[in-house]
């Protein structure tokens, strides 16, 4: 089948059924809630970690850097982008290689974790849980985004 249609499928469902998921991309049919769009940024965020580097280039430390700043000041959820902000602030991002940075997001999901409730994750594994990207071929899935 191709993409569109199956993207199409996936979405399809929000037009009749808020409360219906895509099984396949666990897509949200209705409004895009809080814990929906944290589960999407942490997704994105301890992939990015469990793929960079061991030596980092300079550009890839200042690019993280610049991300997670970034989310500080325009995550769209501006209780979460103010507390990740107060975190950030007092523990800067670890960027030196990719053990530290995933160190780091564990550490500063368990912060959120801690203070909405939620139990804390065990960082040990942390590359269990986020090691495996599957983009379809091993060069897909590169950080180097071809450069
Ligand atoms: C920057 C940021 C700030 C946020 N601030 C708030 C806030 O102030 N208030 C609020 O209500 N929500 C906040 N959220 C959303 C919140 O963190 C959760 O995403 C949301 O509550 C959904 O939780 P969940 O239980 O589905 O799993 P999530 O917490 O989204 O976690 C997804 C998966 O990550 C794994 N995981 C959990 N903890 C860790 C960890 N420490 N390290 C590695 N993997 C882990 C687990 O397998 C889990 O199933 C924030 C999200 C982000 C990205």
């Amino acid at each position: 089948m191709p993409k569109v249609a199956i993207y199409a499928a996936a979405t399809e469902p929000a037009l009749t059924s808020p409360a219906t998921y895509s099984p396949k991309y666990q897509v949200p049919a209705g409004p895009i809630t809080k814990d929906d769009l944290g589960r999407a940024t942490w997704t994105l965020l301890h992939t990015l970690a469990a793929q960079y580097p061991d030596t980092p280039t300079r550009r890839q430390q200042k690019d993280v850097k610049a991300l997670v700043d970034l989310l500080t000041r325009i995550y769209p959820c501006s209780d979460c982008a103010k507390h990740f902000r107060e975190l950030v602030r007092k523990k800067p991002p670890q960027v030196a290689s990719g053990e530290e940075l995933q160190q780091w997001m564990c550490m500063a999901h368990n912060d959120v974790n801690q203070s909405i409730g939620k139990p804390a994750f065990n960082c040990k594994m942390a590359n269990a849980r986020w090691g495996t990207l599957d983009c379809g071929s091993e060069l897909a899935c590169s950080m180097d985004g071809g450069h």
